[in-house]
């Protein structure tokens, strides 16, 4: 047998690098914000008004000057006149005069001539009068101008709010939605996800002896949504180089081909056969548990990513190597101190699911990269370099899932 023309066995950080290169720049489309959570921003947003759009109060209460206010107390209220209201939505229409002060609410603007607030709490209402009614309030203490939001004290109208690259959390997309934005420009990938294996069957099926349901392509289609991608469901392919060609084929538009299944060494794993013979292989096989078996390359002129077919090796592959690349942001991490010991591998970085209380993580009891409850009921990936056992107690690296 000939040596192999692509890289194998080549390191986590290799296997992002070499499938960043294969991707192209992800397209700009523009998208409502109800649809871009999680895609990146792909131009600077603007804001197109101020806000608070005009100098307003934080409280219910009433307006007015705080001149007029500063000798109030409880013992010796202020008396001012009620001329008037100013609701959120419906100002004050005049100008209010040396002792004189309007009702206001939350949000409401604040009407010329005045510059301070009165909380509710801090008014007595004058015999008689029920508030909501004109008449006058006593003050039991001075109003304070610090009750007021300042106009543009979020954001000025023109003011460059967000950059290009940002990420949209929903934090994020409240914002563009409160600088004037109904939709915003985001570069997204179209990722075309097929899972392969004669024995794979979509759940909601009847399930002969030998056959197993397709989280695989259930799980991929929600990280790469949260991932920012657009999924083109290519559904599932039996193992024969023919199904997978023409499954494969159906991924018009897409930006990338990523599948599940069928990249191992066994007879019937044709997705590297099948990259050999009509694409390219830019590596195969990844140093890291799980997942091992990893392949990258090309078909029909797009990029391939192979993950492996057992279900925690297929998650943890994308969320290692294929998340970062496509959000350009790896997961999370934190250093915590191991409550058990982790075992290291000798030539692989071991990802082992982990369970953290506190500042502590502990292994989770079943490792196998076919138990999927590891995964669901872990929440990090143990991160163990290789050759470098971690023992109770020493600080490990974690990436939070
Ligand atoms: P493979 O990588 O194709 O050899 O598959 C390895 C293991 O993963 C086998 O036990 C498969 O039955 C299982 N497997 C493959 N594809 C899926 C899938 N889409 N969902 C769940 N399990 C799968
Ligand atoms: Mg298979």
């Amino acid at each position: 047998m000939t040596a192999p023309t692509f890289p194998m066995h080549v390191s986590v950080a290799q296997a992002r690098e070499l499938f960043a290169t294969l991707l192209p720049a992800p397209p700009v489309v523009t998208l409502p914000l109800r649809e871009a959570l999680g895609c990146t921003l792909g131009a600077d947003l603007t804001a197109l008004v101020s806000h608070p759009s005009a100098t307003e109060s934080a409280l219910d209460g009433i307006a007015c000057r705080e001149a007029d206010t500063l000798t109030a107390s409880a013992g010796a209220p202020v008396a001012l006149r009620v001329v008037g209201e100013s609701r959120a939505g419906e100002p004050f229409a005049g100008e209010v005069g040396p002792g004189e002060c309007v009702r206001i609410y939350t949000g409401a603007p604040l009407p010329p001539g005045t510059d301070s607030i009165c909380p509710v709490e801090q008014l007595r209402e004058e015999e008689g009068t029920s508030a909501g009614e004109r008449g006058s309030v006593e003050l039991l203490r001075p109003a304070r101008p610090g009750d007021v939001r300042p106009e543009g004290g979020d954001f000025h109208a023109g003011e460059t709010v967000m950059s290009a690259g940002l990420r949209l959390t929903p934090a994020r997309l409240a914002l563009a939605a409160a600088l004037g934005h109904a939709q915003v420009p985001v570069r997204r990938w179209r990722v075309a996800l097929l899972s392969t294996g004669d024995e794979v069957v979509a759940p909601g099926q009847p399930l002969a002896p030998g056959q197993v349901y397709d989280s695989n392509r259930v799980g991929l289609a929600a990280l790469l949504t949260e991932a920012g991608c657009e999924v083109l469901d290519l559904g599932h392919a039996p193992d024969s180089p023919t199904a997978l060609r023409e499954r494969l084929s159906a991924a018009g538009g897409a930006d990338l081909l990523l599948t599940s299944g069928g990249v191992s060494m066994g007879r019937y794993d044709f997705m590297r056969d099948l990259l050999l013979g009509e694409g390219e292989i830019t590596f195969w096989k990844v140093k890291m548990r799980p997942g091992g078996p990893a392949l990258c390359g090309r078909w029909g002129g797009l990029p391939v990513f192979g993950l492996p077919g057992n279900p925690v090796s297929s998650l943890v592959v994308f969320q290692v190597i294929v998340r970062p690349v496509l959000t350009g942001e790896p997961l999370p991490t934190r250093q915590v101190t191991a409550a058990t010991p982790f075992a290291s591998l000798a030539d692989k970085t071991a990802f082992w699911r982990g369970v953290l209380a506190g500042d502590e993580v502990r292994e989770y009891p079943r490792q196998g990269s076919g138990v999927l409850r590891s995964l669901s009921d872990a929440d990090a990936l143990v991160v163990v370099p290789e050759g470098q056992d971690i023992a109770a107690g020493e600080r490990v690296e974690v990436m939070l899932l």
